[in-house]
């Protein structure tokens, strides 16, 4: 068919259809991005919708209860980000609660913060069985299909990686936690503050005040902030 015969087929097939199709059909709902009108927990709750049951990856069949999605506030300064949900969040269905997930409690309050004013997610959404380390092709499905987007929506100030999975995540595979730690590095225009897992804390409790150390610089980086914001 000629060119110009293509595009007068097409233009009355457009006009029988619905005021906005042109846009819209380009992709299915499901694919598109959240409107700007939406607000935060909006859209991260349009995303969660999308991926409650989730099969992108092998951890869709390896005994995961649920998918567990970040949680928190939706307009966060500081967000958290951990390796992947543990059997008390596999059961319960939210982020870091249990005896790793409390000590984090502990230290976010140590900083003189409520749990409920940041966010906390994971770079992985379901429970690796046995709580084996997440495999690439997991922690690339998942950051990609959620974590990402979780960021870009919620937009905080500072991330805090927690632990080494966390850390190569967002940095990159290379990256070493040890070398990593206590020192701001971007990931996009996002400030992320590596700091050492709870977890390994459970276990090492002498670098409790490493993780302090931390955690300080992170005040400062928020305090900075705002006053910036102020002048
Ligand atoms: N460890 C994590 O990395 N994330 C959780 O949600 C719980 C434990």
């Amino acid at each position: 068919m000629p060119v110009q015969k293509k595009l007068t087929t097409y233009l009355k097939f457009l006009a029988k259809q619905p005021a906005g199709y042109a846009y819209s059909a380009q992709q299915p709902a499901s694919h598109q991005k959240a409107s700007s009108s939406m607000d935060k927990k909006e859209q991260l709750d349009a995303l969660y919708a999308r991926y409650k049951s989730c099969t992108q990856c092998p951890l869709a069949t390896q005994g995961r209860s649920q998918v567990v999605f970040g949680t928190g506030n939706s307009n966060a300064q500081l967000m958290f980000v951990g390796e992947a949900p543990g059997k008390d969040e596999d059961m319960q269905g939210f982020p870091f609660i249990g005896r790793a997930g409390q000590l984090l409690t502990k230290i976010i309050e140590a900083m003189g913060i409520q749990r409920e004013e940041v966010y906390i997610s994971n770079i992985v959404k379901c429970r690796p069985p046995e709580n084996r380390t997440p495999l690439p092709i997991e922690r690339t499905t998942c950051k990609e299909l959620l974590l990402f987007k979780e960021i870009e929506i919620i937009n905080p100030v500072i991330i805090c990686t927690l632990g080494a999975p966390a850390t190569q995540g967002l940095l990159g595979d290379s990256i070493k936690i040890s070398e990593a730690r206590g020192i701001i590095h971007y990931f996009k225009t996002y400030p992320v503050l590596p700091t050492y897992h709870p977890a390994y804390l459970l276990r090492n409790p002498s670098e409790k005040k490493t993780v302090w150390e931390d955690m300080q610089k992170i005040m400062v980086f928020l305090k900075e902030h705002t006053n910036n914001q102020q002048k």
